[in-house]
């Protein structure tokens, strides 16, 4: 977000009292949040280490990993993808809903992270055509004040599409895979740290995420994480 929407919004935040996009009662702790709905937020304490899919019981690794390690090392989700979440999210990715964003951005900013932090943050990048549709990139408004707050540096301009894909939304895990795959490269001459995170809003199969940490591990990067705000409870949904 630029400057001037950043002094508007400081500005209307000074004049406005904080007030709750889900229910309408007063915020609490700084953000457009009451403390019923922030309680309510399903948290993703029990997950796989390696992908941090939701576990009904606690375990280290959840059957599909166990079966085939992911092409990334380590991952964090604070939250399910589920209700009330699901409400700010859709606001906020097909809704433009900014305020949304800027709730989840700071929820996210508030968690700690459960795996050694990397020494850079990319996002995964948006087609420029879905970038039109859109005006901004969901995970980009996300991933900037994450990676101020962690005092990490963070770069856009590390993968970029080289096709458009069909949205993942409507596909089950397998047709997932093949709608992503050799959809992203490394732009020429960007030199990576050894450690990096990449960042998406929700994960669901991972398999967008896979995709991005297969091409960084072929560039050379030796240690891929993956963070999303909130990871899908089962592998059907991108
Ligand atoms: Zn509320
Ligand atoms: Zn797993």
């Amino acid at each position: 977000m630029d400057a001037l929407v950043e002094r508007l919004y400081r500005w209307q935040r000074f004049l406005l009292p904080l007030r709750c996009l889900l229910c309408g009662a007063a915020g609490a702790k700084g953000i457009d949040l009451c403390a019923d709905c922030a309680a309510d937020l399903p948290r993703n304490h029990s997950c796989c280490a390696r992908c941090a899919l939701p576990l009904a019981i606690p375990a280290a690794l959840c059957g599909e990993c166990q079966r085939h390690a992911p092409p990334w090392d380590g991952a964090w989700a604070p939250f399910r993808y589920g209700w009330p979440l699901d409400r700010l999210e859709s606001r906020y990715k097909f809704g433009a809903d900014l305020a949304a964003g800027r709730v989840l951005s700071t929820l996210w900013q508030r968690e700690s992270c459960p795996v050694a932090l990397a020494q850079c943050l990319l996002t995964v990048p948006l087609h420029r055509r879905r970038l039109r549709q859109r005006g901004y990139n969901q995970a980009l408004e996300l991933a900037r004040p994450l990676a101020r707050a962690l005092g990490l540096p963070f770069r856009h301009d590390v993968l970029q599409r080289t096709r458009s894909t069909e949205a993942q939304t409507e596909l089950d895990a397998i047709s997932r895979r093949r709608n992503v795959r050799g959809a992203f490269a490394l732009r020429h001459g960007i030199e990576l740290p050894a450690h990096v995170a990449i960042l998406d809003d929700v994960m669901t199969t991972g398999a967008t995420l896979a995709e991005c940490a297969r091409v960084l591990k072929r560039g050379g990067v030796q240690r891929v994480d993956v963070w999303a705000l909130a990871r899908a409870p089962s592998p059907s949904g991108g």
